[in-house]
């Protein structure tokens, strides 16, 4: 439990059994669920890994926890406005999980956010009315204005967020367009910058957002229009995952200056929304480092709080509702990804006795020096003389003079001079920073069935972290170096940045693979942004998903509400424009051909049509057929 750090990166959501098993805590209240007991569920309905397992309980604990630490914040801090959060869709656009949310969020008129006109087309539907609100982001069109205005008719509190000064004149035609009063914000470019990976949504580069005196042009033309009534709120979004409370107390600082400017001016106002940014602590360090964050939600939602009643205590104006866009913090943990791990790739295997060299060359009697005499030359020195005795037998190979088997025993005795080295180094303190590296040049590639660019995005395009476990085998010492490699023809298509306390590590420690016995891992954490940003690298699609739900009933129950078939052939290829029936009538009729020329029999003939058309059936993800029992 300790080793991979459940208690530190899983807020109570995650530890391990007595037997060594993972089991996840919905509510972090004590009932707990085995996830092999899922995945063995969903094997048996057909639905192997990878597989998403989505636990709609932490789903729903999240938003009860954000709306009432910014209730408690609030009340403790004598604050004499409401919390109205949004939940932005973009995070995770499936229907379960905005369902979830919404229903989650019904106490606390928590409301969504649309990036989007399809995302506000979800919104407007999924909403249920009320104090909730619908905010309005990103670029517009006349037809998103329009669609936000048939909110308005329906008695929606839709607020349009205007981020281009364009946007204010389209508002103004299609209000008297309508006839409908729109309800108005301004997204802010603010100073203060953002940190980690996502700090490019602030500043004078920024994408979004009127720089000031272009909120100073917007207020002059809506007062032209006859109306700074509709002007209702100031948004600002620094940007995704901030790991430093300091930088949101200073961006909540510079909007609340804002708005109370605004108010002053004569607008209505009523609501400040601090965007998203709330992060998630994926390493588990609690530091300001990008993958972390040194506050809890907690601290988060006093600072935002306190910050802006100071100021406009200060300033004499009245204080907002207070909106958070918070998207990540509410969605990451609810759900994770577990793959199978189906094959090892090891560079410095022992060669059989039967490939032994029948002669050896005096490059591989070198290399078998080094490795003797290991007492007589230091560390570093014996790895530069490995070093370069591994680019001669290279250089002899490639001009003819090193035969297949001298090679190969080259390459071994190459690959076991440097674990030797390491282990020597695991004992020494200070270790060259060539030598450092060792471990990761000596891990083994942990084979697994999955692809990267469909299901750990963030991952490959932004090297995020993601907490990593096995799900199974606990109680057994994990002892072999690894990285991640999935199935995708793509040399980048892998994980090798793991978490790691003081430092990003760049390979983590698993379990040797049994043969027949397969072997799982959960990604943890993925319930934000990876399950839309994904793509179709190498088609292989979405993969197999269940819903699971705590059962009230039973103290540690649980029950699969829905399960989601991943992506089979058909349904992948004809998303890059081929007709499936099409391709079996072709291929059809290539066996017919072979058929007639004798190159097939007629009765093979037939059988590899079906198989051709069961496959178009098939899952895209391999179909990892274990021999033997299955163990666990
Ligand atoms: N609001 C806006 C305008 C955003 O662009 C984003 C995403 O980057 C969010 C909210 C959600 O942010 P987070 O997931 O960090 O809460």
């Amino acid at each position: 439990e300790e080793f991979y750090g459940f208690k530190r990166w899983g807020a109570n959501h995650f530890s391990v059994d007595s037997e060594g098993f993972v089991q996840v805590q919905p509510l972090a209240d004590g009932r707990t669920v085995r996830l092999m007991d899922v995945v063995d569920e969903a094997t048996s309905m057909g639905l192997k890994a990878p597989l998403v397992i989505r636990m709609q309980d932490t789903l729903r604990h999240r938003v009860t926890q954000l709306n009432e630490v910014f209730r408690k914040a609030i009340k403790d801090e004598g604050y004499k406005g409401d919390y109205r959060g949004v939940f932005p869709i973009k995070v995770n656009q499936l229907r379960e999980v905005v369902d979830e949310v919404v229903s989650a969020g019904k106490d606390f008129n928590y409301g969504l956010e649309a990036g989007s006109k399809p995302e506000l087309m979800i919104a407007l539907a999924m909403h249920e009315g009320g104090q909730r609100l619908i905010i309005c982001n990103g670029y517009k069109d006349k037809d998103y204005m329009r669609l936000a205005l048939l909110g308005r008719k329906l008695g929606k509190k839709v607020i349009i967020v205007i981020e281009q000064l364009s946007e204010v004149d389209s508002i103004i035609e299609i209000s008297k367009e309508t006839g409908v009063k729109p309800m108005i914000g301004f997204r802010v470019k603010l100073q203060t910058r953002g940190e980690g990976k996502w700090a490019m949504s602030t500043g004078d580069n920024a994408k979004f957002g009127l720089n000031t005196a272009e909120i100073l042009f917007a207020v002059e033309k809506l007062r032209a229009a006859k109306m700074q009534q509709c002007l209702r709120l100031v948004h600002f979004h620094i940007g995704s995952q901030v790991p430093n409370i300091i930088t949101i107390k200073a961006a909540v600082t510079e909007a609340a200056r804002f708005y109370c400017q605004l108010a002053k001016m004569g607008f209505p106002m009523g609501y400040l929304d601090v965007g998203g940014g709330l992060g998630i602590d994926y390493d588990g360090s609690r530091t300001n480092f990008e993958s972390s964050m040194n506050y809890t939600v907690g601290e988060y939602a006093r600072d935002v709080v306190f910050n802006i009643r100071e100021i406009c205590e200060a300033s004499g104006v009245k204080v907002p509702d207070i909106v958070t866009e918070s998207g990540r913090a509410v969605a990451a943990p609810h759900s994770m990804l577990v793959v199978e791990v189906f094959e090892r790739i090891n560079k410095h295997e022992s060669l059989g006795k039967q490939h032994q060299p029948k002669s050896r060359h005096k490059i591989v009697d070198d290399l078998a020096v080094l490795l003797k005499n290991k007492a007589r030359l230091g560390r570093l020195e014996r790895f530069h003389d490995a070093l370069q005795k591994k680019e001669e037998a290279f250089s002899l190979f490639n001009l003819g003079y090193l035969d297949l088997e001298n090679r190969a025993a080259a390459e071994q005795i190459f690959w076991q001079i440097c674990e030797q080295i390491d282990k020597e180094s695991d004992k020494a303190g200070y270790q060259p920073e060539e030598l450092h590296d060792l471990k990761k040049l000596l891990a083994d590639q942990y084979v697994c069935n999955f692809s990267v660019f469909q299901s750990l995005l963030d991952s490959w395009a932004l090297k995020q972290l993601f907490p990593i476990t096995p799900l199974h085998r606990l109680k057994e010492k994990p002892t072999v170096n690894a990285v991640l490699v999935d199935i995708t023809c793509d040399s980048d298509g892998k994980v090798d940045r793991f978490i790691d306390l003081q430092d990003v590590k760049d390979y983590m420690t698993l379990h040797p693979l049994k043969p027949g016995q397969p072997y799982y891992l959960g990604i943890y954490l993925t319930g934000a942004y990876q399950d839309i940003m994904g793509d179709l690298h190498n088609l292989f699609g979405r993969v197999n998903e269940v819903h699971v739900f705590l059962e009230d009933d039973e103290p540690n129950g649980y029950y699969i509400e829905e399960a989601l078939a991943g992506s089979r052939v058909s349904e992948v290829i004809e998303g890059v424009q081929y007709q499936w029936e099409e391709l079996c009538r072709k291929i059809k009729q290539q066996i017919d051909h072979a058929t007639k020329k004798d190159l097939i029999k007629p009765r093979e003939g037939v059988r590899l049509v079906e198989f051709y058309e069961a496959q178009m059936q098939a899952k895209t993800y391999l179909n990892i057929e274990q021999n033997g029992k299955r163990k666990r």
